[in-house]
């Protein structure tokens, strides 16, 4: 029981993913001193999600002899906006999560106060409270993945918007009448600068121009979306033309973004994270860079402005959902 010799208070961070749920218990310094996991089989509906949810933040805790009484508070990050009162708004990717009431069920479950959160905007709270972003006052992240998550921080709060559903990062329009989006529009940042977007292209190139390439050995089943990061760092470095074309092009489009949340913000630092970036940064943070600082205005902005890689990785969403709990916690209980 070493870990808890500071005597501080305890969080619970939970990230509900698509396609499996991380709890962890998180000290006041974002040290993470447990975790489990689950798969999240969102098909058996929303309220059996929720409770195995609180099951999987429940084993995370015994694993540090604890129980859930010990953490102070819990929160969840989740692939959907969180409205004020505890609904989520949408979440495409889990049946049953349109406007249900995920704070009521969770506190039902762990008995403990509970606060829910965006995971793109979690993660990004983690990277600003205990990672890459910690000492920055006003922060951008992005991560990229099958899709694009993110968010903002302006002086110690996440921008949620009025509407609670703001700093969707990856759906401005950085094309338009471009590649269609998995939100319905076209030419979002998401379709040019995620691995669907990208997996859109080699598709095209690989199937519908024949040029030869390492991915389709490494993908036969042609699913290029599902392909592991890893797989895109081996055929980067050996010089794959497609992959090469397709990473670049993904990164040339990230700098389109961030140009925006720049000239838009004035963040005095933009973190980026997410599996491509995790084996990949070295390699497309250069390009990321010169596309940002090309269409930056005014020009002094973009070298007011660190990129860098996000820190966190796995952890990210976890840690940031615990962060946010202990923030809003002291907020509204702490001071009444
Ligand atoms: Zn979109």
């Amino acid at each position: 029981m070493a870990k808890k010799a500071s005597g501080g208070r305890l969080f619970g961070g939970i990230d509900v993913g698509g396609t499996k749920i991380l709890a962890m218990v998180a000290d006041e310094d974002g040290n993470v001193l447990s975790t489990a996991k689950k798969k999240t089989k969102g098909e058996q509906g929303f309220k059996a999600v929720c409770e195995r949810a609180a099951v999987t933040m429940l084993e995370a805790a015994e694993v540090e002899g604890l129980a859930l009484e010990d953490l102070t508070a819990i929160g969840i990050g989740v692939p959907t906006p969180v409205l004020p009162d505890g609904t989520t708004a949408f979440a495409p990717n889990l049946p049953g999560w349109k406007n249900a009431p995920l704070i009521k069920n969770m506190e039902t479950f762990t008995t403990r106060h509970c606060y829910g959160v965006n995971d793109g905007n979690a993660g990004v709270y983690g990277e600003y409270v205990f990672g890459a972003g910690k000492g920055s006052k006003t922060l951008v992240g992005l991560f990229v993945g099958t899709g694009i998550g993110g968010g903002m921080c302006f002086h110690g709060e996440l921008i949620v918007g009025e509407n609670s559903m703001a700093a969707e990062m990856g759906h401005i329009i950085v094309q338009e009448g471009g590649r269609k989006c998995g939100c319905g529009h076209k030419g979002c940042l998401e379709a040019y600068a995620s691995k669907t977007g990208m997996a859109r292209r080699i598709a095209w190139e690989i199937i519908q121009e024949g040029r030869a390439s390492l991915l389709s050995e490494m993908v036969p089943n042609g699913s290029y979306a599902t392909i592991k990061s890893s797989a895109l760092l081996e055929a980067y470095r050996s010089e794959d033309g497609v992959a090469v074309d397709a990473l670049r092009e993904l990164a040339h489009y990230l700098g389109v973004g961030v140009a925006a949340y720049i000239t838009l913000l004035g963040p005095d630092m933009i973190v980026i994270g997410g599996g491509v970036f995790e084996s990949l940064g070295k390699e497309l943070m250069p390009i990321v860079k010169e596309s940002a600082r090309q269409r930056t205005w005014p020009e002094a902005s973009y070298k007011d402005t660190k990129i860098t890689l996000a820190q966190l990785g796995d952890h990210a969403v976890g840690l940031g959902a615990a962060a946010h709990a202990m923030h809003r916690f002291d907020q509204e209980v702490m001071n009444g």
